[in-house]
């Protein structure tokens, strides 16, 4: 076995391995000088899992990082801006039960928090409203920047919603034409080397035995290499969160020219939750649920009554697919040569679109920290494990407290799911604290949480938690600071909304500007 670490390897041709080999190859191929070289295998009889539609605002960096236009993006991926999550029905159930998570910061973020504040005036503004533009913009149906936003910039912060099998085929085409990418379709049928050793080499079906100095497992659920290779155990969380399975549609427009949502719509149902994204082509909805709490055929009536509710929407012509899952991830992601990333390191309901952003982040840590030796390759296997396994904890944490905080006793799934045994103690912790204190940047230690503070706040307020903090009445020190910003909060609402275009009218701006080849 060589000591350098020169061959990266990565099985798998979804959303993690194209973008694990974008990350890498951007940074290392051409730096390298070609000493480092990236390749991707994936196997022509193995599907992607084809959904994952929602992403988080690092997607731009990403895209960006890898050499990617968003035009280019946007148009090739039938991709939409996402400002956030607007949640329907997950307190009480009732008509005007809604609320935003945006993502934006609340405003003074940086310096003053704003929550004790706003709660002198929660009757009569929504925490949203009262520190944010952002739910004020999506209610517009509005893009988040003008047609004269550079690219990637934001007038508010935003991600995207994309087309799967689309953003896969254009990672594919921008890695092996731009970045120096191999790419190999055939089938991996065997991992050389002991399950107590390294990998030395794969075998396959007719590409003879490809060797490597680093595998990166993005099989998907089947983690080929490091679940099956080496057996490293999975740590099962349906315990605390309950879902998985799902059933999944695309659905037509009712009008080509009808607005696209710029925020994901998550709707509570019985026994789970729809998504509802929309692209420019069509809507992606599809329910997420639990099968201890509904039969398969009771959730798909659940799911074609929203579509039927929807204006102008049919779902009488079209299948769902179901897709089965075991939420959770594995007990370390890096063992030995092997990292695995995306599905095959674990997964969890995509309430809040976390898969991507850990894919982002796992492509990201790999690459900066890209051991130069086997000789030191464990001690970064060593901190990659501690980082993500901080992260997975957290983002199941910050999925739970959605239903934590739900008051809706109308079906046993939301009553099993306030119970506490079923909700971890790092989260009843942070329960018991926010009583007295607001979120606040101590509560999270880490330099990239996926989940702030801010998250948090907007969460727990906007399903009416109430905290009693010190300090906030008009007597207090930054009372004055606190009203400047609600005011100022305000105004630039108003004028955003006024100056802002629609989503849809942007997006097909976006599109009539690429030329046939692509450029601008
Ligand atoms: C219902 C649902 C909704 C989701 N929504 C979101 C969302 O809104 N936002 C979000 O961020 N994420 C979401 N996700 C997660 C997201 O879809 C995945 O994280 C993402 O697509 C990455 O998948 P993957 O590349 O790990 O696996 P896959 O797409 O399954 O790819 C696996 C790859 O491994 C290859 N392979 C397997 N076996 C072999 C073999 N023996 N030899 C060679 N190749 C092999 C296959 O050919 C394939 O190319 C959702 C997931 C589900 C199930």
């Amino acid at each position: 076995m060589k000591d350098r670490i020169d061959r990266i390897v990565i099985v798998g041709g979804g959303s993690a391995g194209w973008l694990a080999a974008g990350l890498l190859a951007s940074e290392h191929i051409a730096r390298s000088g070609g000493d480092v070289s990236v390749t991707l295998i994936e196997s022509p009889d193995v599907k992607t899992i084809g959904v994952g539609e929602g992403t988080w605002p690092t997607m731009r960096s990403t895209l960006r990082k890898i050499g990617l236009s968003e035009t280019e993006f946007l148009t090739e991926c039938s991709a939409s801006f996402k400002q956030g999550t607007k949640f329907v029905g997950w307190v009480t159930g009732d008509d005007d039960d809604s609320y935003y998570h945006p993502f934006t910061v609340p405003a003074g973020y940086a310096t003053l928090n704003l929550v004790p504040f706003w709660q002198a005036q929660r009757d009569r503004v929504s925490f949203v409203d009262a520190v944010s533009v952002q739910g004020r913009v999506c209610d517009g149906d509005l893009a988040p920047k003008q047609e004269t936003t550079p690219e990637y910039a934001a007038v508010v912060n935003y991600a995207y919603h994309l087309d799967a099998g689309k953003f896969a085929e254009l990672l594919h085409r921008h890695c092996t034409e731009r970045l120096g990418v191999r790419h190999i379709l055939d089938h991996v049928t065997g991992i050389n080397g002991e399950p107590d050793g390294d990998i030395e080499s794969l075998s396959t079906g007719n590409s003879g035995d490809l060797e490597g100095d680093l595998f990166i497992d993005c099989t998907g659920m089947a983690s080929m290499l490091l679940g099956k290779h080496y057996g490293i155990g999975y740590r099962d969380r349906s315990d605390v969160l309950f879902n998985d399975s799902a059933l999944a549609l695309q659905v037509p427009y009712a009008s080509p020219d009808g607005p696209i949502a710029s925020q994901t719509l998550s709707t509570a149902q019985s026994a789970g939750w729809i998504w509802d994204i929309g692209l420019t082509t069509r809507r992606g909805i599809g329910y997420t649920y639990s099968s201890r709490h509904i039969t398969d055929d009771a959730a798909e009536q659940e799911l074609r009554a929203y579509v039927e509710g929807l204006r102008g929407m049919n779902a009488e012509s079209l299948e769902p697919r179901k897709i089965s899952f075991r939420p959770g991830h594995r007990e370390k992601f890096w063992h030995r040569n092997c990292v695995a990333v995306g599905m095959a390191a674990g997964f969890l309901e995509p309430l809040e679109a976390s898969a991507l952003v850990l894919v982002e982040l796992a492509g990201k840590m790999i690459s900066e920290e890209l051991p130069a030796s086997r000789s030191v390759m464990d001690i970064v296997a060593k901190r990659y494990n501690d980082v993500f396994l901080y992260r997975w904890d957290r983002i199941i944490d910050f999925l739970k407290l959605h239903y934590v905080l739900s008051r809706r006793s109308d079906s046993q799934y939301w009553i099993d799911n306030r119970k506490p045994e079923t909700i971890p103690e790092s989260l009843q912790e942070l329960l018991r604290l926010w009583q007295y204190q607001p979120p606040w940047h101590n509560d999270f230690s880490q330099r990239e949480e996926i989940f702030s503070s801010a998250s948090y706040q907007y969460v727990l307020y906007g399903m009416g938690f109430e905290t009693e903090a010190r300090g906030s009445g008009p007597e207090s020190r930054s009372a004055g600071e606190a009203q400047r910003l609600f005011a100022e909060n305000k105004q630039m609402a108003n004028k955003v909304v006024a100056n802002l275009p629609g989503n849809r009218e942007l997006l097909m701006k976006i599109g009539q500007n690429l030329s046939p080849a692509g450029e601008r």
